[in-house]
């Protein structure tokens, strides 16, 4: 089995979002791209607009009747942890699959830039391949520039590295250099703030009923 995790706020989750993990789905032969909202990024500490509850329903909304899209609970509130770090929900995800999945981490251009700040950063590659999906503004032109230090790097096919430590683990790094997306989650807080009845064709239109349902972002 081939399965990615995708975090995120998905504060809300649009087409953006749809696109690159279809993207990423399809250039790995990827069984399952895993949803998975966040109940607090430790990287965003002013939290998310909506309750998780909120984000959870939308995300399975956008992901309802899309093949090979599942939504995971791995990154839910946990009393028992301080904070949702994505290195130990990598490893209790490995922990709980059997050990001959392919497991890959899927990111947009924007959180790999920040990912040496990541609790642990030098392990993440090594929990999971990373795929790193193209994001407008992002320059993705040295990708190792990105990278925690002592990693060693090094193409093996167009957009595919080998990154390799000092432990001697290896995993690869797939680019997504196609994925186009001018769309944030922020601008389209902001829009529907603006204007509440407002219909963002960015939005997948049951998120966007729920939105206006629940009143969320006004
Ligand atoms: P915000 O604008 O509030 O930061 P966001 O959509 O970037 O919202 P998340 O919902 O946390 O934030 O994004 C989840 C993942 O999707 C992140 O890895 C992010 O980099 C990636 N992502 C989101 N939007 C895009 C986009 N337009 N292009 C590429 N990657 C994206």
């Amino acid at each position: 089995m081939r399965i990615a995790f995708f975090g995120g706020t998905f504060d809300p989750p649009h087409l953006g979002h749809l696109g690159l993990a279809r993207a990423a789905q399809q250039t790995l032969a990827l069984d399952t791209v895993l949803f998975a909202p966040v109940a607090q990024q430790p990287l965003k500490p002013s939290g998310s607009s909506a309750s998780f509850e909120d984000r959870v329903a939308m995300t399975q909304l956008a992901i309802a009747g899309q093949p090979n899209f599942e939504l995971s609970l791995a990154d839910a509130p946990n009393p028992a942890i301080p904070s949702n770090y994505t290195a130990d929900t990598l490893t209790r995800l490995r922990q709980s699959l059997p050990t001959d999945t392919d497991l890959y981490l899927l990111l947009g251009a924007d959180s790999l830039r920040t990912l040496a700040q990541w609790h642990r950063a030098a392990e993440i590659p090594f929990l999971a391949n990373l795929i790193v999906a193209a994001r407008p503004g992002e320059d993705l032109s040295d990708i190792s520039t990105h990278l925690p230090a002592g990693i060693a790097i090094q193409l093996t096919q167009p957009n595919r590295y080998r990154l390799a430590n000092a432990q001697g683990q290896q995993s690869q790094l797939t680019l997504l250099l196609d994925t186009h997306y001018e769309i944030s989650a922020t601008q389209l807080r902001n829009s529907i703030r603006r204007n509440p009845s407002t219909q963002p064709a960015l939005i997948p239109e049951p998120v966007l009923e729920y939105i206006h349902h629940h009143h969320l972002y006004e």
